[in-house]
């Protein structure tokens, strides 16, 4: 073996891993040069034969040969791992969209209270809360509803075992638990869960979203009622929109008024949902009853105030044309998926 054949190695080395398309063949180039059978691990062997002089002289010969293989495969390596990536790459089109993530969305009751809440915050109102366990005090006395009064039969009251408790019946506590605390004068809404001992029916829930309105100033009459309500209707129904009040009892206010809108089904023509006359009540008001204001410790004689209750499954009902009450509360995705 002379110098010219392992010249001639070293140039068949370097076609063979020039012409190597993959990583497999240049396993396959050295495990031929390399493995117990290869090249170099011949030549190797063959140095036995050889005088010592020679024998070192060869060997580093083959050494280096051996360092020129390994260099070559490793640059080779390099070059096919970086094209394999780039056409990995190739197979996706980074033009085309992602695929949007399915999310959720609110509640239909849940939005018409966040749309309700802010457009009474832009007219200055807070927004207050109160416990959904009342005691008998801010639930009914109160709000001039003492015990033997008949008007606690309107409210088919669910009571808690222990400690005199229930579940509130109306939002209007809030109004107490508010005044209690704060001087006047007060701009809020208090929008909550309430719960009825009722059956339920297309009209009718056990449990219902109230939204509770306050103020309360020196000098203040039914016409800034009229005035914010008729602001609040423009701006939830997005259009100008006929309202009145008509006499009606609550205890804790005097005068008291129910508040009705033109009926959104028939556009105060008259139909059944209405029962033909054209408008569709939608909550109750009236100035704040003087009692309210002593049980809270405010004077009466220097403080007015009006309050009103909108029950806002009703208000949900009429902006989205829905006829079941029961169908908010029924998780049936069918329906829910359509706010
Ligand atoms: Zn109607």
């Amino acid at each position: 073996m002379n110098e010219d054949e392992l010249n001639s190695i070293k140039d068949k080395i370097k076609r063979e891993i020039e012409a190597a398309k993959t990583i497999n063949q240049l396993n396959q180039i050295s495990r031929g040069y390399l493995g117990k059978k290869g090249v170099i691990s011949r030549l190797l062997k063959e140095l036995k034969t050889l005088t010592k002089e020679e024998r070192v002289r060869r060997g580093k010969k083959i050494n280096e040969l051996k360092c020129f293989l390994q260099e070559k495969l490793e640059e080779k390596e390099g070059l096919l791992k970086k094209e394999e990536t780039k056409q990995e790459g190739a197979k996706f089109d980074i033009t085309v969209p992602g695929r949007k993530l399915k999310v959720g969305h609110l509640h239909p009751l849940t939005q018409v209270k966040r749309k309700v809440e802010e457009i009474f915050q832009s007219m200055g109102f807070s927004i207050a809360q109160g416990p959904e366990i009342e005691d008998e005090w801010h639930n009914f006395d109160a709000l001039n509803i003492p015990p033997e009064h008949p008007a606690r039969d309107v409210w088919d009251t669910l009571y808690l075992r222990e400690q005199k408790l229930l579940l509130r019946t109306h939002t209007s506590p809030v109004q107490i638990r508010y005044m209690e605390k704060h001087q006047p004068p007060l701009r809020i809404i208090a929008p909550g869960r309430v719960f009825r001992h009722e059956a339920t029916d297309a009209r009718h829930e056990f449990q219902l979203s109230q939204i509770e309105g306050l103020m309360v100033e020196r000098e203040i009459s039914v016409a800034n009622l009229k005035a914010v309500l008729s602001e609040f209707f423009r701006k939830f129904f997005t259009k100008d929109i006929n309202f009145r009040l008509d006499p009606d009892f609550f205890p804790f206010t005097e005068p008291s008024f129910n508040v009705s809108v033109t009926c959104v089904i028939c556009q105060g023509k008259g139909c059944s949902l209405c029962k033909k006359t054209g408008y569709l009540e939608i909550a109750g008001a009236g100035m704040v009853h003087p009692n309210v204001f002593k049980n809270c410790g405010l004077n009466p004689k220097e403080w007015q105030g009006w309050a009103f209750g909108f029950g806002l499954d009703r208000l949900a009902m009429m902006k989205y044309r829905i006829d079941d009450v029961r169908l908010f509360r029924s998780a049936d995705l069918r329906f829910l998926s359509q706010f």
